[in-house]
């Protein structure tokens, strides 16, 4: 007699759907047009039909335990297509938004952060948090607070927050971004591993790669084809959102250079040298200030067009826009926007005006770096790691990676060369 298993659909994980902008969910009847016509889906790792049978019967684990949610890049071309208007599209971006919130801890800061509400009370916060630092630091270095100025009443931004109290509060706060985003996605690993099938050892272990397969042969292909958008560039319906998409991925490049330059010169080598060009304010053809100018316009630029296709997608109905996805663009419209605002004000030497800014401005940094493990910005560690299990799941399925069989890259002429081999040595035991 054939087993039956009994499903207990997980009610909350529906409604979680549903408030995220996955409301059209039930009414799917699973004609599969949406895999047809997805330019993402392949036979490998099809979707969006699947998932939306698992999330209207609130197969949690299936969906959390599903790499191909990651796979989908919200393009609405499915949506387009579906003939009852079910939306596969936005239905799997609300599943991403619950994935985020499923792999995040604590889960009341997650739930904080998924509300404009929330997300504003945590940028409050943090600007608290620097007057609180800066007021403890003039009480060390002497300088008046909040509003400190040079002896010629020039706004030097240091005087408020130099390099030491501004490692204080950002690098605990690296820190914990760094456990939390680790943990979810080993967790999120193991969930889609086990969700694969692609087995277990005796001992009941999962397959992993090495580290050096993992950041060779996966990790830096999937990388590299993120930062060229390849697969967003499939996308029909939406086409033009890789490209602002892509402006606002380049700008954290940039961004993230800038902040690496910014500890380089300013916390080891100002540390050791006193040149004048090591410490803020820098001039304009300093390399922290190039890198951070190109950053601030990609940033802005790719958020704007990134705004302004979703306004028009969402008034044709081809795309639903969450809560989490307006939150989202405003706090890097934030950062951007109090970024540049900081640095051009502060030359009208306007205490009372550069100095607010400037607090709105680390506030909101400090908000982005918070939201990396429980927003939208999520996308870029989950999505990232679904790429590259999507890669090693197709070697292990092929026998070529998985319990120590990860096979060393061997360049075509190499494989020429063993084949000819191969095929002399068969020769010569046929002579002999
Ligand atoms: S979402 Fe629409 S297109 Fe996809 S299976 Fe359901 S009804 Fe068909
Ligand atoms: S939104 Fe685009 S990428 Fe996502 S499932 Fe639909 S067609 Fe595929």
């Amino acid at each position: 007699m054939a087993d039956f298993k009994k499903l207990e659909p997980d009610l909350a994980f529906v409604k979680g759907v549903m408030d995220a902008g996955g409301d059209t969910v039930n009414r799917c009847y699973q004609c599969a047009t949406c895999s047809i016509v997805c330019p993402l889906s392949t036979p490998e790792s099809p979707f969006p039909r699947k998932e939306m049978l698992w999330a209207q019967w609130g197969m949690a684990s299936k969906v959390s335990g599903d790499a191909d949610v990651w796979l989908c890049h919200q393009c609405g071309d499915c949506s387009a297509y579906c003939p009852r208007d079910a939306k596969p599209g936005d239905v799997l971006g609300a599943i991403r938004a619950n994935a985020i919130r499923y792999y995040a801890e604590p889960k009341a800061l997650a739930d904080m952060m998924s509300t404009s509400r929330g997300m504003i009370g945590v940028g409050i916060a943090s600007i608290v948090a620097v007057l609180i630092m800066g007021f403890i630091w003039s009480l060390i270095t002497g300088h008046s607070f909040p509003f400190p100025v040079t002896e010629d009443g020039k706004v030097e931004y240091h005087l408020f927050l130099s390099v030491i109290p501004i490692d204080i509060l950002f690098l605990p706060l690296a820190g914990f971004v760094a456990f939390v985003s680790y943990k979810g996605v080993v967790n999120f690993w193991q969930d889609i591993s086990k969700g694969a099938g692609l087995g277990e050892s005796y001992t009941g272990t999962m397959p992993a790669p090495s580290l050096s397969a993992l950041l060779k042969k996966y990790l830096v292909p999937a990388v590299k084809e993120i930062l060229a958008h390849e697969r967003f560039k499939k996308c029909g319906q939406t086409a033009e959102r890789a490209k602002g998409h892509k402006w606002v991925l380049w700008g954290f490049v940039f961004l993230f250079i800038t902040t690496s330059l910014g500890v380089i010169f300013a916390d080891v080598l100002g540390n050791i040298f006193h040149a004048g060009f090591l410490h803020s304010p820098y001039a304009f053809w300093h390399p922290v200030k190039i890198f951070g100018t190109i950053g601030a316009v990609l940033l802005m630029g790719g958020i704007w067009m990134v705004r302004t296709m979703r306004e028009e997608k969402t008034k044709e109905g081809i795309l639903q826009s969450s809560e989490q996805d307006w939150n989202f663009i405003w706090l890097i419209f934030a950062v951007g926007a109090s970024g540049i605002l900081s640095w051009a004000i502060r030359l009208t030497n306007i205490p009372y005006i550069a100095y607010p800014i400037y607090w709105i401005h680390l506030g909101t940094v400090a908000t982005l770096f918070l939201a990396l493990p429980f927003t939208k910005f999520g996308h870029m560690l989950y999505r990232t790691t679904a790429y590259v299990f999507q890669a090693w799941a197709a070697d292990v399925r092929a026998g070529q990676a998985g319990f120590g069989l990860e096979k060393p890259v061997v360049s075509p002429s190499e494989t020429a060369e063993a084949g000819q081999e191969e095929e002399a040595g068969e020769t010569g035991t046929k002579t002999e």
